[in-house]
């Protein structure tokens, strides 16, 4: 995409490179946690990331974030690594977190050396009432004027397994006084007797994030962290850990997150709708995961430039999807092949084309490109589908496609003329009859004849069947999280619509992970679980915006 000015992080990046900070070089990391599927949002932080580094030239370490055991899968790792490397992204290092876990203890005891850390046995609720409030400074208790050999040999024991979960934690001691809440002596390890999917039962105590971020950027010696808004307040702390260490001097940088309209971003909030079946599974194409884009249709450029155009912004803000919806648009009108289906048929006969006749029609695969990128055979007969609204009894004016009298091309074929339909006793229409100009084909018209519509259709004798789902939103309301009660309340119950629909031959061999326009009817892709026996579309989306006004 064309050259913009610089976001706030590559101004601060480009100062340091001035200043000689790191020796001019550029490390960066992306660290999910691997406890769901990266999202949207996460997209966002891996193209910062990673475009950073590319830029600059610099590394991005992929770093998972493990040091939650309870909630952490290697199913997770394995979404999270394919994710990344579709968006197209490739890290200089594959790191967990949890491989830091005895320098991490080894630095716990080295504050505690330094008369910087404490082992209380205070309850969870007692600790957040000495914490004070805000205004009111938080009181020490007596477990903080412990001796450092005490401190050690607890903090020891906690690591041996000697006390139960939640009985002890080891904290800083910072400013009990401090009008940042994160610095009034923050929790640094917790005990927890949880199987870790990486360290197994090594261990039963574990490192708070803010005893693990910090000190993993300063082992893989990262010049600039850059995380969400949220993190601010930890940024202090941070710091303070890194100075009192005296380890690399990693710094934290902060922009906004993505939110976008009509979905939720969290993964709890999405493991929820994959647990309790809302959706089918975390790639469910209604989905905002990077896998969920992905069978949905999206290429990894439209992601890419989605990021691009959103930009690094400082203040928390709401991204309307149909930005997402306008970049695929755009990526896929330029490399989508162009094929006919009908989703709503109804069977039209050419009276005047001889019964049992067949012809071979050719159509190219995309008008974009010069050339057309090729082409494929499209049969043509005396009966074929097109679409129910594109007939009307009694036309409107300016109705430029088939009526009583009206005339239409159809697509890379013939020019046809409506004639009469067949009703059913519900006054349905169940057929159409029309006639043909045999000398208007497509490439070689000479009937001197200019119609206004052209609409698509399917050889009824050559035509295959396919499942065709067409996805809307999510939720039916712009921000679920914001409003009142449960979420999933909000949840659209139309967001998925199954049809069955007439396609030409030649998407039977469509290729899985290529994107092709249905002719006035979307942008579609082949479902991961499309069978030669069963084929299954979905549509990524449709051609034009049809929200906007
Ligand atoms: P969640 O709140 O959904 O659990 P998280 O922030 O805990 O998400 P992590 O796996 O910790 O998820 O995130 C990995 C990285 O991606 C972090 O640096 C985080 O700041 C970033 N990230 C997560 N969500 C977003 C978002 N919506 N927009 C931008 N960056 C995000
Ligand atoms: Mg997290
Ligand atoms: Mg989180």
């Amino acid at each position: 995409s064309e050259e913009r000015s610089l976001n706030f992080i590559e101004e601060i990046v480009e100062e340091d490179i001035r200043e000689g900070k790191n020796g001019g070089r550029v490390h960066t990391r992306f660290p999910p946690e691997p406890n769901g599927y990266l999202h949207i949002g996460h997209a966002k932080s891996i193209c910062l990331n990673f475009g950073l580094a590319q830029r600059y030239n610099g590394q991005t370490n992929l770093r998972f974030d493990d040091t939650n055991p309870v909630t952490e899968d290697t199913e997770y790792v394995d979404s999270i690594k394919e994710d990344i490397s579709w968006l197209g992204f490739k890290w200089a290092n594959e790191l967990y977190a949890s491989d830091y876990f005895d320098k991490i203890y080894a630095f716990a005891q080295a504050l505690i050396r330094k008369g910087l850390a404490y082992v209380d046995d205070s309850t969870a609720e007692e600790i957040a009432t000495q914490k004070g409030t805000p205004t009111e400074p938080g009181k020490p208790n007596q477990y903080r004027s412990r001796s450092v050999e005490e401190n050690l040999e607890l903090f020891e024991a906690m690591k041996n397994g000697k006390y139960p979960d939640g009985a002890k934690v080891l904290r800083a001691k910072i400013d009990l006084a401090s009008p940042n809440m994160h610095m009034r002596d923050p929790i640094m390890y917790r005990i927890k007797h949880a199987h870790h999917h990486r360290t197994g039962d090594k261990w039963c105590i574990y490192p708070m994030y803010d005893f693990a971020h910090g000190q993993s950027d300063a082992i893989e010696e990262i010049t600039h962290s850059v995380c969400t808004l949220e993190f601010i307040p930890h940024r202090a702390l941070y710091d303070w850990f890194i100075q009192e260490l005296e380890i690399f001097p990693s710094h934290q940088y902060e922009f906004a997150r993505l939110n976008m309209t009509y979905t939720v971003m969290s993964k709890r909030k999405l493991l929820q709708l994959v647990k309790e079946g809302h959706v089918d599974g975390w790639d469910d194409p209604r989905m905002p995961t990077i896998s969920g884009l992905r069978r949905r249709g999206y290429t990894p450029a439209s992601i890419r430039e989605f990021c691009e155009r959103i930009g690094v912004a400082k203040r928390e803000n709401i991204i309307d999807l149909s930005l997402l919806e306008f970049c695929i648009r755009e990526d896929l009108n330029k490399t989508a092949w162009r094929r006919m289906a009908v989703l709503d048929p109804v069977k039209l006969i050419i009276d005047n084309y001889p019964e049992g006749q067949t012809e071979v029609l050719h159509g190219e695969n995309n008008p974009e490109v010069e050339g057309g990128e090729g082409g494929r055979d499209i049969p043509f007969s005396r009966e074929i589908y097109i679409e129910r609204e594109d007939f009307m009894e009694v036309a409107p004016k300016k109705f430029f496609r088939l009526g009583p009298g009206l005339m239409v091309r159809l697509k890379n074929a013939y020019i046809i003329k409506g004639e009469s339909c067949v009703k059913d006793a519900d006054g349905n229409i169940t057929e159409i009859h029309c006639t043909y100009l045999p000398e208007s084909k497509s490439g070689s018209d000479t009937s001197g004849i200019n119609v206004k519509g052209t609409i698509h259709w399917v050889s009824v004798p050559h035509a295959k069947t396919a499942e065709v789902r067409l996805y809307d939103r999510l939720f039916k309301v712009e921000d679920p999280s914001s409003e009142e009660g449960d979420f999933k309340e909000y949840l659209n119950p139309d967001s998925l619509q199954v049809i069955n629909a007439f396609i030409e031959p030649d998407l039977a061999t469509a290729i899985p992970g290529k994107g092709y326009q249905f002719i006035r009817k979307g942008y579609f892709t082949l479902d991961k679980n499309s069978t030669a026996d069963k084929l299954v579309f979905n549509r990524t989306v449709t051609l034009k915006d049809g929200w906007a006004k």
